[in-house]
Protein backbone atom coordinates (compact mmCIF):
# COMPACT_ATOMS: atom_id res chain seq x y z
CA UNK A 1 0.00 0.00 0.00
CA UNK A 2 1.68 3.33 -1.10
CA UNK A 3 2.23 6.02 1.49
CA UNK A 4 -0.40 8.98 2.19
CA UNK A 5 1.14 12.30 1.71
CA UNK A 6 1.97 12.50 5.88
CA UNK A 7 3.44 9.23 5.66
CA UNK A 8 6.22 10.54 3.70
CA UNK A 9 8.87 8.25 6.51
CA UNK A 10 7.25 5.34 5.19
CA UNK A 11 8.62 5.52 1.92
CA UNK A 12 10.44 2.31 0.47
CA UNK A 13 13.66 4.33 0.10
CA UNK A 14 15.17 7.91 1.08
CA UNK A 15 16.56 8.44 -2.29
CA UNK A 16 15.85 6.54 -5.29
CA UNK A 17 18.11 7.43 -8.10
CA UNK A 18 17.16 7.28 -11.62
CA UNK A 19 20.35 6.41 -14.26
CA UNK A 20 23.89 4.62 -13.21
CA UNK A 21 26.04 7.15 -15.07
CA UNK A 22 28.62 8.89 -13.19
CA UNK A 23 26.04 10.96 -11.79
CA UNK A 24 24.08 8.59 -10.14
CA UNK A 25 26.54 6.67 -9.29
CA UNK A 26 28.41 9.54 -7.26
CA UNK A 27 25.27 10.66 -5.33
CA UNK A 28 24.69 6.83 -4.48
CA UNK A 29 28.33 7.12 -3.26
CA UNK A 30 27.87 10.42 -0.85
CA UNK A 31 24.60 9.24 0.05
CA UNK A 32 25.52 5.90 1.27
CA UNK A 33 28.16 7.07 3.17
CA UNK A 34 25.46 9.54 4.53
CA UNK A 35 23.50 6.14 5.77
CA UNK A 36 20.47 7.05 3.25
CA UNK A 37 18.59 4.50 2.43
CA UNK A 38 19.16 4.30 -1.71
CA UNK A 39 17.57 2.56 -4.65
CA UNK A 40 20.08 3.24 -7.85
CA UNK A 41 17.88 1.72 -10.85
CA UNK A 42 19.86 1.75 -13.87
CA UNK A 43 18.51 0.51 -17.84
CA UNK A 44 22.55 0.21 -18.85
CA UNK A 45 22.08 2.73 -21.79
CA UNK A 46 25.68 5.12 -21.20
CA UNK A 47 25.85 8.05 -23.39
CA UNK A 48 29.22 6.58 -24.10
CA UNK A 49 28.49 3.11 -24.64
CA UNK A 50 30.25 3.22 -27.83
CA UNK A 51 33.38 5.03 -26.08
CA UNK A 52 36.74 2.74 -25.82
CA UNK A 53 38.25 5.25 -23.85
CA UNK A 54 37.14 8.23 -21.25
CA UNK A 55 39.45 11.21 -21.16
CA UNK A 56 39.71 14.53 -19.45
CA UNK A 57 38.20 12.38 -16.13
CA UNK A 58 41.04 12.61 -13.11
CA UNK A 59 43.12 9.68 -12.75
CA UNK A 60 41.00 7.70 -15.34
CA UNK A 61 42.16 9.77 -18.38
CA UNK A 62 42.14 7.07 -20.97
CA UNK A 63 40.25 4.51 -19.16
CA UNK A 64 37.24 2.54 -20.86
CA UNK A 65 34.10 4.20 -19.24
CA UNK A 66 32.52 0.76 -18.78
CA UNK A 67 35.49 -0.24 -16.39
CA UNK A 68 35.06 2.76 -14.99
CA UNK A 69 31.31 2.25 -14.09
CA UNK A 70 32.08 -1.64 -13.46
CA UNK A 71 34.75 -0.15 -10.43
CA UNK A 72 32.40 2.74 -9.12
CA UNK A 73 29.46 -0.35 -8.81
CA UNK A 74 32.42 -2.43 -7.01
CA UNK A 75 32.67 0.63 -4.57
CA UNK A 76 29.49 0.82 -3.94
CA UNK A 77 29.14 -2.53 -2.53
CA UNK A 78 30.15 -1.67 1.14
CA UNK A 79 27.56 0.52 1.68
CA UNK A 80 24.89 -1.56 2.73
CA UNK A 81 21.88 0.99 2.46
CA UNK A 82 23.06 1.21 -1.01
CA UNK A 83 20.44 -1.05 -3.15
CA UNK A 84 21.68 -1.14 -7.21
CA UNK A 85 18.98 -2.46 -9.62
CA UNK A 86 19.59 -3.16 -13.51
CA UNK A 87 15.76 -1.74 -14.84
CA UNK A 88 14.11 0.98 -16.19
CA UNK A 89 11.70 3.20 -14.30
CA UNK A 90 8.66 4.07 -16.86
CA UNK A 91 6.78 6.12 -14.98
CA UNK A 92 6.74 8.76 -12.09
CA UNK A 93 4.52 10.32 -10.08
CA UNK A 94 4.57 13.14 -7.74
CA UNK A 95 2.29 13.45 -4.45
CA UNK A 96 3.51 16.41 -3.09
CA UNK A 97 6.17 15.26 -0.25
CA UNK A 98 6.99 11.70 -1.79
CA UNK A 99 7.72 10.17 -5.37
CA UNK A 100 5.97 6.87 -6.62
CA UNK A 101 7.82 5.44 -9.58
CA UNK A 102 7.12 2.07 -11.43
CA UNK A 103 9.38 -0.26 -12.85
CA UNK A 104 9.11 -1.96 -16.09
CA UNK A 105 7.88 -5.38 -14.29
CA UNK A 106 4.68 -3.17 -13.09
CA UNK A 107 6.15 -2.89 -9.80
CA UNK A 108 5.47 0.55 -7.82
CA UNK A 109 8.07 2.32 -5.42
CA UNK A 110 7.97 4.74 -3.11
CA UNK A 111 10.63 7.10 -2.24
CA UNK A 112 10.88 10.50 -0.29
CA UNK A 113 13.47 12.13 -2.55
CA UNK A 114 14.36 11.65 -6.50
CA UNK A 115 17.01 12.08 -8.58
CA UNK A 116 17.00 11.90 -11.94
CA UNK A 117 20.38 10.96 -13.75
CA UNK A 118 18.89 9.72 -16.74
CA UNK A 119 21.75 11.08 -19.08
CA UNK A 120 21.42 12.90 -23.08
CA UNK A 121 21.62 10.59 -26.17
CA UNK A 122 22.75 11.97 -29.28
CA UNK A 123 21.22 11.71 -32.76
CA UNK A 124 23.15 10.35 -35.62
CA UNK A 125 22.34 11.50 -39.30
CA UNK A 126 20.86 8.38 -41.58
CA UNK A 127 24.09 8.17 -43.58
CA UNK A 128 25.55 4.37 -43.88
CA UNK A 129 28.96 4.32 -41.98
CA UNK A 130 27.88 7.03 -39.16
CA UNK A 131 26.35 4.44 -36.45
CA UNK A 132 28.64 1.82 -36.97
CA UNK A 133 31.84 4.10 -36.43
CA UNK A 134 30.51 6.70 -34.02
CA UNK A 135 33.09 6.58 -30.96
CA UNK A 136 36.00 5.27 -33.55
CA UNK A 137 36.29 8.08 -35.53
CA UNK A 138 33.11 9.79 -35.38
CA UNK A 139 32.78 11.82 -32.66
CA UNK A 140 30.50 14.77 -31.10
CA UNK A 141 32.68 16.31 -28.50
CA UNK A 142 36.10 17.89 -29.26
CA UNK A 143 37.09 17.86 -25.85
CA UNK A 144 36.50 14.15 -25.02
CA UNK A 145 38.41 13.16 -28.69
CA UNK A 146 39.95 15.80 -30.40
CA UNK A 147 43.54 15.33 -28.67
CA UNK A 148 44.02 11.69 -30.06
CA UNK A 149 43.36 12.90 -33.64
CA UNK A 150 45.49 16.44 -33.10
CA UNK A 151 47.31 17.86 -36.47
CA UNK A 152 45.58 15.16 -38.46
CA UNK A 153 43.20 14.81 -41.46
CA UNK A 154 39.48 15.99 -39.51
CA UNK A 155 36.11 16.45 -41.21
CA UNK A 156 33.35 18.73 -39.60
CA UNK A 157 29.83 17.38 -40.19
CA UNK A 158 26.77 19.25 -40.51
CA UNK A 159 24.55 21.46 -42.60
CA UNK A 160 23.93 24.99 -41.93
CA UNK A 161 25.27 27.78 -39.73
CA UNK A 162 25.50 25.84 -36.20
CA UNK A 163 28.65 23.96 -37.87
CA UNK A 164 30.70 26.98 -38.55
CA UNK A 165 31.64 27.16 -34.24
CA UNK A 166 32.68 23.81 -33.92
CA UNK A 167 34.52 24.10 -37.41
CA UNK A 168 36.57 26.89 -36.14
CA UNK A 169 37.16 25.43 -32.97
CA UNK A 170 38.32 22.45 -34.72
CA UNK A 171 41.46 24.46 -35.29
CA UNK A 172 43.01 24.69 -31.82
CA UNK A 173 43.40 20.66 -32.34
CA UNK A 174 44.08 20.57 -36.70
CA UNK A 175 44.83 22.54 -39.44
CA UNK A 176 43.81 20.19 -41.87
CA UNK A 177 39.93 20.19 -42.04
CA UNK A 178 37.07 20.16 -44.19
CA UNK A 179 33.78 21.24 -43.12
CA UNK A 180 31.13 18.66 -45.09
CA UNK A 181 27.67 20.38 -45.52
CA UNK A 182 26.02 17.57 -47.24
CA UNK A 183 24.27 19.92 -49.94
CA UNK A 184 24.07 23.50 -50.59
CA UNK A 185 26.43 25.21 -47.39
CA UNK A 186 23.48 27.66 -46.14
CA UNK A 187 26.23 30.15 -44.99
CA UNK A 188 26.13 33.59 -44.62
CA UNK A 189 29.46 35.77 -46.82
CA UNK A 190 30.66 36.33 -43.82
CA UNK A 191 30.98 32.93 -42.15
CA UNK A 192 32.37 31.67 -45.41
CA UNK A 193 35.04 34.58 -45.02
CA UNK A 194 35.46 33.38 -41.38
CA UNK A 195 36.15 29.89 -42.50
CA UNK A 196 38.41 30.51 -45.76
CA UNK A 197 40.26 32.75 -43.15
CA UNK A 198 41.15 29.82 -41.00
CA UNK A 199 42.10 27.61 -43.99
CA UNK A 200 38.93 25.38 -43.73
CA UNK A 201 37.49 24.11 -47.21
CA UNK A 202 33.44 23.70 -47.68
CA UNK A 203 32.58 20.57 -49.20
CA UNK A 204 28.98 20.95 -50.46
CA UNK A 205 28.48 17.58 -52.37
CA UNK A 206 26.14 15.04 -50.41
CA UNK A 207 27.78 12.30 -48.21
CA UNK A 208 27.24 8.56 -49.63
CA UNK A 209 28.95 6.69 -46.69
CA UNK A 210 31.68 6.70 -44.49
CA UNK A 211 34.29 3.62 -45.02
CA UNK A 212 36.46 1.94 -42.40
CA UNK A 213 37.22 -1.33 -40.64
CA UNK A 214 38.56 -0.61 -37.02
CA UNK A 215 38.22 3.24 -37.50
CA UNK A 216 37.84 6.21 -39.77
CA UNK A 217 39.26 5.68 -42.82
CA UNK A 218 37.57 7.45 -46.10
CA UNK A 219 33.81 9.65 -46.67
CA UNK A 220 32.49 8.97 -50.21
CA UNK A 221 30.52 11.60 -51.25
CA UNK A 222 27.40 11.06 -54.11
CA UNK A 223 28.92 13.08 -56.87
CA UNK A 224 32.41 13.31 -56.34
CA UNK A 225 36.26 11.51 -55.09
CA UNK A 226 36.12 10.52 -51.35
CA UNK A 227 38.62 11.99 -49.09
CA UNK A 228 40.24 10.34 -46.62
CA UNK A 229 39.95 11.38 -43.24
CA UNK A 230 40.71 10.19 -39.83
CA UNK A 231 38.21 11.64 -37.34
CA UNK A 232 34.72 13.48 -38.20
CA UNK A 233 33.10 15.48 -35.13
CA UNK A 234 29.23 16.23 -35.76
CA UNK A 235 26.86 19.21 -34.09
CA UNK A 236 23.99 16.97 -34.77
CA UNK A 237 21.79 17.54 -31.72
CA UNK A 238 20.65 15.43 -28.77
CA UNK A 239 17.85 14.10 -26.87
CA UNK A 240 16.50 12.76 -23.45
CA UNK A 241 17.82 9.94 -21.86
CA UNK A 242 14.23 9.67 -20.39
CA UNK A 243 10.70 11.13 -20.17
CA UNK A 244 10.51 10.88 -16.41
CA UNK A 245 11.52 15.01 -15.87
CA UNK A 246 8.75 15.89 -18.28
CA UNK A 247 6.20 13.68 -16.52
CA UNK A 248 6.79 15.00 -13.17
CA UNK A 249 6.58 18.41 -14.44
CA UNK A 250 10.30 19.65 -14.85
CA UNK A 251 10.86 22.65 -16.49
CA UNK A 252 12.69 22.43 -19.83
CA UNK A 253 15.14 25.06 -21.08
CA UNK A 254 15.06 25.93 -24.78
CA UNK A 255 17.97 23.24 -25.15
CA UNK A 256 15.65 20.80 -24.32
CA UNK A 257 17.55 19.82 -21.11
CA UNK A 258 15.83 20.55 -17.42
CA UNK A 259 15.98 23.72 -15.99
CA UNK A 260 17.72 23.47 -12.14
CA UNK A 261 18.65 25.74 -9.68
CA UNK A 262 21.32 25.70 -7.06
CA UNK A 263 22.14 22.08 -5.64
CA UNK A 264 20.69 20.81 -9.27
CA UNK A 265 17.17 21.45 -7.36
CA UNK A 266 14.09 21.84 -10.19
CA UNK A 267 10.74 23.46 -10.01
CA UNK A 268 9.68 19.92 -8.48
CA UNK A 269 10.06 20.24 -4.47
CA UNK A 270 12.17 16.78 -3.83
CA UNK A 271 12.83 16.24 -6.96
CA UNK A 272 16.82 16.90 -8.53
CA UNK A 273 18.14 16.19 -11.56
CA UNK A 274 22.03 15.80 -12.65
CA UNK A 275 24.43 15.23 -14.85
CA UNK A 276 24.00 15.41 -18.99
CA UNK A 277 19.93 15.68 -18.19
CA UNK A 278 20.72 19.71 -16.52
CA UNK A 279 23.33 21.02 -18.40
CA UNK A 280 25.09 22.45 -21.13
CA UNK A 281 28.61 21.09 -20.13
CA UNK A 282 28.50 17.64 -20.71
CA UNK A 283 31.75 15.78 -19.25
CA UNK A 284 31.70 12.76 -17.20
CA UNK A 285 33.54 14.47 -14.77
CA UNK A 286 30.79 17.22 -14.60
CA UNK A 287 28.50 15.06 -14.28
CA UNK A 288 29.79 13.24 -11.27
CA UNK A 289 30.49 16.35 -9.35
CA UNK A 290 26.52 17.48 -10.02
CA UNK A 291 25.51 13.63 -8.91
CA UNK A 292 27.88 14.95 -5.47
CA UNK A 293 26.11 18.13 -5.50
CA UNK A 294 22.60 16.83 -5.90
CA UNK A 295 22.98 14.53 -2.83
CA UNK A 296 24.73 16.64 -0.37
CA UNK A 297 21.65 18.67 -0.88
CA UNK A 298 19.19 15.99 -0.70
CA UNK A 299 21.20 14.76 2.49
CA UNK A 300 20.49 18.48 3.81
CA UNK A 301 17.05 18.38 2.82
CA UNK A 302 15.68 15.62 5.06
CA UNK A 303 17.96 16.64 7.78
CA UNK A 304 16.14 19.91 8.28
CA UNK A 305 12.80 18.22 7.60
CA UNK A 306 13.63 15.25 10.01
CA UNK A 307 15.90 17.48 12.79
CA UNK A 308 15.15 21.10 12.48
CA UNK A 309 11.40 21.75 12.43
C1 LIG B 1 31.05 9.00 -27.97
C2 LIG B 1 31.14 9.77 -26.68
C3 LIG B 1 32.36 9.92 -26.07
C4 LIG B 1 32.46 10.63 -24.87
N1 LIG B 1 33.67 10.78 -24.32
C5 LIG B 1 33.81 11.46 -23.18
C6 LIG B 1 35.09 11.66 -22.60
O1 LIG B 1 36.10 11.20 -23.15
N2 LIG B 1 35.18 12.36 -21.45
C7 LIG B 1 34.06 12.90 -20.85
O2 LIG B 1 34.20 13.54 -19.82
N3 LIG B 1 32.83 12.74 -21.37
C8 LIG B 1 32.68 12.04 -22.52
N4 LIG B 1 31.45 11.90 -23.08
C9 LIG B 1 30.29 12.49 -22.37
C10 LIG B 1 29.88 11.56 -21.21
O3 LIG B 1 29.48 10.32 -21.77
C11 LIG B 1 28.72 12.17 -20.43
O4 LIG B 1 29.03 13.48 -20.03
C12 LIG B 1 28.42 11.32 -19.18
O5 LIG B 1 28.18 9.98 -19.53
C13 LIG B 1 27.21 11.89 -18.45
O6 LIG B 1 26.93 11.10 -17.35
P1 LIG B 1 25.43 10.94 -16.82
O7 LIG B 1 25.55 10.18 -15.55
O8 LIG B 1 24.74 12.25 -16.80
O9 LIG B 1 24.67 10.10 -17.95
P2 LIG B 1 25.00 8.66 -18.61
O10 LIG B 1 26.41 8.28 -18.41
O11 LIG B 1 24.50 8.75 -20.01
O12 LIG B 1 24.09 7.66 -17.77
C14 LIG B 1 22.70 7.76 -17.79
C15 LIG B 1 22.16 6.39 -17.38
O13 LIG B 1 20.76 6.51 -17.10
C16 LIG B 1 20.13 5.33 -17.57
N5 LIG B 1 18.69 5.62 -17.75
C17 LIG B 1 18.10 6.50 -18.58
N6 LIG B 1 16.76 6.46 -18.42
C18 LIG B 1 16.50 5.54 -17.48
C19 LIG B 1 15.30 5.03 -16.89
N7 LIG B 1 14.10 5.50 -17.23
N8 LIG B 1 15.40 4.04 -15.94
C20 LIG B 1 16.61 3.57 -15.57
N9 LIG B 1 17.78 4.02 -16.09
C21 LIG B 1 17.73 4.99 -17.03
C22 LIG B 1 20.84 5.01 -18.88
O14 LIG B 1 20.67 3.66 -19.27
C23 LIG B 1 22.30 5.35 -18.50
O15 LIG B 1 22.97 4.20 -17.98
C24 LIG B 1 31.31 11.20 -24.27
C25 LIG B 1 30.06 11.05 -24.89
C26 LIG B 1 29.96 10.36 -26.09
C27 LIG B 1 28.64 10.21 -26.75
Amino acid sequence: MPPQSSERNRTDYDVIIVGGGPAGLNAALILGRCRRRVLLVDSGNPRNAVSQAMHGFLTRDGENPLEVRRIAREQLRPYETVEIRDGEICEGRCHGDWFELREADGKWLSTRKLLLATGLLDDIPDIPGFAELYGRGVYNCPYCDGWEHRDRPIAVYGPGERCVGLALEMTLWSRNLVLLTDGPAELSDENRARLAGEGIRIVEDKLAGLDGAASLERIRFETREPIEREAIFLNYGEREGSQLSRMLGCEITSQGTVETRSYERTNVPGLYVAGDASRRVQFAIVAAGEGALAAFSINNEMLKEDLLR
